[in-house]
């Protein structure tokens, strides 16, 4: 029986342990997920967990339920790709003849004073810390660095739900600089009715206990910042021996392969996963389709036959604009921005329908069926 190891549970993870599920079954393969939290985290959402809004809570058992996945709790500590076996932080050991890599990412703390002194996303309760945080505050300011769009809509989130507060948003260029001309200003004209206040051009050099330190000197007082600018994958990861890139995700070939270890598949945040347009960047809508391509490929390898190569194409950028606003940006494959923008109504709805959708793609995965959206993220996959 062959043993197939999924290491994280969440959207890729989980996507890629039912889909691995479905697609052995008939080899009698053995999988079990593992997971540090018995709880499925809907990381699309934890801007709105910071802001206060208490959202379903999922079990990863409930998820997993009828796929035919094992589930471990287990905080991984250790992964030896030579004896095939994962350590875990309570002592265990797992052993594996397959493996898939899903942990995701941890905040980049390479600016001092951010690990200790700044919130982060790294996982829910960490959120809800700062969430509680935020309840202790009848005025004062809230730091959001970084001007991509979990910096921007978080900035939105936080206004919206926490008036009492004056959010500054710190970043080195324009909020939301991948976007149309169009759309940018569409998101400037939100933030702005928000009472975010934008500070482009912020170089911040180290995070204080109460504030933050820009190059040149200039101190901005903070009662809490939340730390946005950028992710790293894990430090074990490259402990483990597999080879990694400059940012710490395992670097994958053509089938979602490590590159120095095959028996290893890495997907989602973690991985390292180049297509014609250059490395894919970290998103659940790439995310999801390299954990099906790489269960597809770890399959067909069990089955015998050759793996297709994976290929991917960005579709949009969806943003949310605190509850009542979001814009929509719809890309070309590479995920420079197409000329059409989604705004007000019409972008809640669509921003919306994308959030909720992984808990439902997971029900028809274990259907055996692939999801219409991936079918087009996925588009070119022979
Ligand atoms: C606020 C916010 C908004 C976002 N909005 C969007 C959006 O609109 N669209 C979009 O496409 N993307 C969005 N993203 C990005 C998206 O959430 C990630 O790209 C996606 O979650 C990556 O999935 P993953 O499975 O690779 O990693 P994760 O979702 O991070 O899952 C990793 C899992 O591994 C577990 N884990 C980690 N370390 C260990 C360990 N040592 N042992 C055991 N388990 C461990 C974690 O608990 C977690 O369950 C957003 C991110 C944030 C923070």
């Amino acid at each position: 029986m062959t043993d197939i190891l999924v290491l994280g549970g969440g959207y890729t993870g989980v996507a890629a342990a039912i889909r691995v599920a479905h697609r052995t079954r008939s080899t009698g393969a053995r999988v079990t997920l593992v997971n540090a939290s018995p709880r499925f985290t809907e990381r699309l959402r934890l801007h709105q967990t910071a802001a206060g809004e208490r959202l379903a809570d999922h079990a990863l058992t409930d998820v997993l339920a009828g796929s035919g996945v094992e589930f471990a709790q287990g905080r991984v500590t250790a992964v030896d790709p030579v004896r095939r076996q994962v350590s875990l932080g309570d002592g265990r050991t797992l052993g594996y003849d397959k493996l898939i890599y899903a942990l995701g990412t941890v905040t980049d703390a390479t600016v001092p004073g951010v690990a200790e002194h700044a919130h982060v996303y790294d996982d829910y309760a960490a959120t809800v810390r700062l969430s509680e945080h935020l309840d202790t505050l009848t005025s004062g300011t809230v730091i959001v660095a970084g001007g991509g769009l979990t910096g921007v809509e978080s900035a939105a989130e936080l206004a919206e739900a926490r008036p009492h507060l004056h959010v500054v948003l710190l970043t080195r260029g324009r909020p939301g600089s991948m976007m149309s001309r169009g759309a940018r200003a569409y998101l400037d004209r939100a933030l702005e009715r928000l009472g975010v206040e934008v500070r482009a051009g912020a170089d911040i050099t180290k995070v204080l206990p109460d504030g933050v330190e820009l190059a040149g000197g200039e101190l901005i007082h903070s009662d809490a910042t939340l730390w946005t600018t950028g992710t790293r994958g894990l430090p074990l990861a490259a402990e483990s021996g597999l080879t990694v890139d400059e940012r710490g995700r395992i670097v994958v070939d053509r089938v979602l392969r490590s590159v120095s270890h095959p028996d290893v598949y890495a997907v989602g945040d973690a991985a390292a996963v180049t297509q014609k347009f250059g490395v894919m960047h970290g998103t659940c809508q790439g995310g999801i389709p390299t954990g099906l391509g790489a269960a597809d490929s770890l399959a067909a390898t069990l089955l015998g036959r050759t793996p297709p190569p994976f290929r991917f194409g960005y579709v949009h950028q969806p943003v949310s604009l605190g509850r009542r606003d979001a814009v929509i940006q719809f890309t070309h494959p590479d995920d420079s921005p197409r000329r059409w923008y989604l705004t007000g109504r019409a972008a809640i709805a669509y921003k919306e329908t994308v959030s909720s959708s992984p808990l439902p793609q997971f029900r028809l995965l274990k259907r055996g069926l692939v999801p219409v959206w991936a079918f087009g993220l996925t588009a070119g996959r022979s």
